[in-house]
């Protein structure tokens, strides 16, 4: 029996006034994840561990059936793998972001979501105006640096202190003298860029700082299949998923025209992901638009991806008929604009019945799974094909 995990970035959220009280899952429509509950059970399932920062590392790594408590060491390498940069074994990498920063204080985490093509030509002048790390261009904002022979620091997630003064966040300990200076001279180096100058020309936030986090060494994964004795493919538009799929051994799908924001091309996830179900026995399919919306703490976007998620999931469920699961990786409620630890709601097509009709924080809470731990999804899941 074959095994679909769909995985919706940040969907998970609270009750809000302006929803008349219900959840964005609650009150989006969504008749494809109510028919996986109807025909199927909902749960629990708490991906991070106690004491770990709510991120999608740790959240995917924990649903992935990867312990984070025995092979996290950062979000820096497993971007890294995705990203084709080669680590040396005391190498350290670091996510570096693209962040727009104005009188001190950091506005925005994504410099206004810059594109790839705008971003790239940033982080290479701010890596040739820098010595002894070298810096690699990604997807939009999310960029990776790497410290050779390095050794890790305290760093802050960007996403967490928006709206803050940088000063009281700028890294310690280890690396943080060569992080710090990276970034004091990123600013000088980015002030006079001309694809900054046409950014606020028209309107738009410039990359005018680089802020490196959650750096490690390349961590050592068990391959998928000798974990859970069966293959594995992975559909994403970030590199963050597709570096722990590769981790471990998955095969990784790239899908022309997705985004990881709230433009992705869901048609092309469809297709992609129905064909990659012939080939593998499970596939992990993430999208990344709810969480996105979230940050921007818009209900309306919030809303509008979860259906388009759905929507997706509408088109797959025309032909494949295995097991399939939905499940938010973390809250990323529209209140605080950041992730927050809770466990989130899950419904599963599958072997189990609980009469639950919805995949929502509620229905999930009263569920027939009960409450999971995040590295007990997958075995159970796997355990419904009999
Ligand atoms: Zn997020």
């Amino acid at each position: 029996m074959k095994v679909l995990v769909v995985l919706g970035d940040g969907m998970a959220d609270e009750p809000l006034a302006e929803l008349g009280g219900k959840t964005p899952l609650e009150y989006a429509r969504t008749p494809n994840f109510d028919r996986i509950a109807r025909e199927g059970a909902c749960g629990m399932v708490r991906t991070i561990p106690p004491g770990f920062d709510a991120g999608s590392d740790i959240a995917n790594l924990s649903l992935l059936g990867y312990d984070p408590r025995k092979y996290y060491t950062g979000r820096g390498p497993l971007e890294a793998a995705s990203m084709g940069v080669p680590l040396g074994e005391r190498d350290i990498a670091y996510r570096c972001n693209l962040v727009t920063v104005t009188e001190g204080v950091l506005v925005d985490f994504s410099a206004g979501h810059i594109p790839s093509s705008e971003g790239g030509p940033l982080i290479r002048a701010v890596g040739a105006g820098v010595e002894g790390v070298s810096l690699h261009p990604g997807v939009s904002y999310r960029n990776l640096m790497v410290v050779p022979n390095g050794e890790g620091a305290e760093t802050a997630p960007p996403h967490d202190i928006v709206g803050e003064r940088i000063n009281a966040h700028l890294p310690r300990g280890g690396d943080a003298p060569i992080l710090v200076r990276v970034i004091e001279r990123s600013r000088e180096v980015l002030r006079d860029q001309p694809v900054n100058r046409e950014r606020i020309a028209r309107g738009q936030r410039p990359a005018n700082m680089v802020w490196p986090w959650s750096g490690g060494r390349r961590p050592a994964l068990p391959p998928f299949r000798d974990l859970h004795g069966v293959s594995g493919a992975m559909i994403s538009a970030v590199d963050l998923l597709n570096g722990i799929a590769l981790l471990a051994g998955m095969e990784v799908i790239r899908v022309p025209g997705a985004t990881g924001y709230l433009d992705t091309d869901y048609a092309a996830k469809a297709r992609y992901a129905t064909e990659a179900l012939e080939r593998f026995d499970l596939l992990y399919l993430h999208v990344e638009a709810p969480d996105e919306a979230g940050h921007m703490g818009s209900v309306v976007e919030k809303v509008k991806a979860i259906e388009r998620v759905d929507g997706m999931v509408g088109t797959i469920m025309e032909t494949y008929q295995g097991i399939i699961a939905v499940l938010p990786d973390h809250p990323t409620p529209i209140r605080v604009k950041t992730h927050t630890p809770d466990p989130v709601p899950f419904a599963v097509r599958g072997l189990l019945r609980d009469g639950t009709s919805r995949l929502t924080e509620r229905e999930g809470a009263r569920g027939g799974y009960g409450t999971l731990e995040g590295v007990e999804f997958l075995p159970t899941i796997l355990g419904e094909s009999g």
